[in-house]
């Protein structure tokens, strides 16, 4: 990786807060390091430059992969994903009421990006919960 490179990566990080800027786990905790996700795929021509750049945790970037839009199960309908850098988090997700684990869309492209994403995948559900119960302070908006 280029000193270039580095930079950039330790740009995205520190603007992130050091977590996934979909579901909001922490990366300080994990083993694997997070990606730096390109929210427009650079195969669509998006730029590696901050304005297109987002943290995100493997499993968010797994299952984004070469995507931009999803389907929202409420409509049906393809809405584009969730994109963190022209947008708020707290205007299109919020923690589920009937599990304090869980993600819930709550715009179109909100319930697009927790379906894409698998944001409410059983391995960062459990994680999640994993962190309450060792008391540690997760949550940005709680
Ligand atoms: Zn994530």
């Amino acid at each position: 990786m280029s000193e270039r490179s580095e930079a950039l990566r330790e740009t995205v990080i520190e603007r992130a807060g050091n977590r996934c800027e979909y579901c909001q786990l922490p990366a300080d905790l994990q083993v694997g390091g997070f990606e730096i996700d390109h929210i427009k795929p650079r195969s669509q021509g998006g730029q590696t430059i901050l304005s297109n750049l987002a943290l995100a945790c493997p499993n968010c970037n797994a299952h984004q992969w070469a995507h931009v839009d999803g389907e929202d199960p409420e409509s049906g309908q393809h809405a584009l994903l969730f994109n963190p850098r022209r947008q708020r988090w707290v205007d299109h997700f919020e923690w589920s009421n009937l599990n304090p684990y869980e993600i819930v869309g709550i715009s179109p492209q909100g319930r697009a990006t927790v379906s894409r994403l698998q944001m409410n995948h059983p391995n960062p559900v459990s994680i999640r919960r994993l962190l309450d119960e060792l008391d540690i302070q997760w949550r940005l908006d709680s």
